[in-house]
């Protein structure tokens, strides 16, 4: 039951619930009628301190497909928090109007602190270069659609995996998957944080760390590229440095399996250039519209309509 429940990590719920979301997603893909009223009268609020166009966007097309109505804002300028309102009111306030609080912030943990003040549930939409948990389950879905199944496949996670991080969510949920190879390519300035390696390692994980994607493309079954997180480095001269170390391009595809899939959590800049995207194993649109049904799923479970 996830009923009145908060989801800041994807490990708040178990693989079993995880399932139950995915297999009611597939079911609100395939029956476009299906929950179609189920949370009218329900108020969703998006509270956005960060920029977003898919998590907020879909967010709010999940609710109003479900019947639900949305308030919140997606520019802080244009809340109190710019007057130097603290997080806690916002929270206190939002959680006093609203039936459920999706909320981004720049803060890493800021999304655990929020569910101390809310009497709502709190999805996290986003803490700082922290978790985004709702982006995992837009992957993990991908993957369940388009593989069959999550487990016994290689990821191949690549770019900014120190900032990134859609990253550090689907590592941590994939770990608790079986038989998953994992390889993190990245610059060594942006190698993964240890404190995900070390979760990796307690839990026996087979991964390893490159710097070149080349020599890692013909072992790869999911390819997760990643943008270079200009907003969380400390100077602009390091992101223009770093920000083109890889461009994923028609002929390093050439060196992929056949039935790899590409992922991305967008938005994209420069890595994956724009020719891949008709290559069919280019799948990161098809994950971000995935995310709507999944984030559907979601809202109508934490708000217990099912
Ligand atoms: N949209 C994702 C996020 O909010 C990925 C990104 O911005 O690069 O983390």
């Amino acid at each position: 039951m996830l009923k009145g429940r908060s989801f800041v990590e994807p490990e708040d719920f178990s693989l079993a619930e995880l399932d139950g979301l995915f297999t009611l997603a597939e079911k609100l893909e395939k029956d476009e009628k299906y929950l179609r009223e189920s949370c009218r009268g329900k108020l969703l609020a998006t509270l956005f301190f960060e920029p977003s166009t898919r998590t907020r966007l879909s967010f709010e097309a999940a609710m109003l497909r479900l019947g639900g109505s949305c308030l919140g804002f997606a520019d802080p300028g244009s809340s109190s928090a710019s007057k130097g309102e603290s997080l806690a009111d916002t929270i206190r306030m939002a959680s006093s109007y609203a039936d459920t609080i999706v909320m981004r912030n720049p803060k890493e943990g800021s999304a655990l602190l929020a569910t101390r003040y809310s009497s709502v549930p709190v999805i996290n939409a986003g803490d700082g270069g922290h978790h985004h948990p709702t982006q995992t389950l837009t992957d993990l879905l991908t993957i369940r659609r388009l593989l069959g199944k999550i487990g016994n496949f290689t990821v191949g996670f690549c770019g900014d995996l120190k900032f990134g991080r859609t990253v550090h969510s689907l590592a941590k949920a994939l770990a608790r998957y079986e038989k998953i190879k994992m390889i993190f390519i990245s610059p060594e300035e942006l190698v993964l944080p240890d404190y995900i390696k070390s979760i990796l390692q307690k839990q026996n994980i087979n991964f390893i760390e490159r710097e070149k994607l080349e020599d890692s493309m013909p072992d790869i079954d999911v390819l997760y590229m990643t943008r270079v997180q200009r907003e969380r480095f400390f100077n602009e001269e390091d992101y223009i440095r770093l920000k083109d170390t890889y461009v994923l391009n028609a002929e390093k595809m050439q060196a992929g399996k056949k039935n790899m899939i590409v992922l991305h959590p967008l938005p994209r800049v420069n890595e994956i250039s724009v020719e891949v995207d008709t290559d069919p194993r280019a799948a990161y649109f098809a994950q971000a519209r995935y995310g709507m049904f999944v984030r559907m799923a979601l809202l109508s479970s934490v708000l217990g309509v099912v």
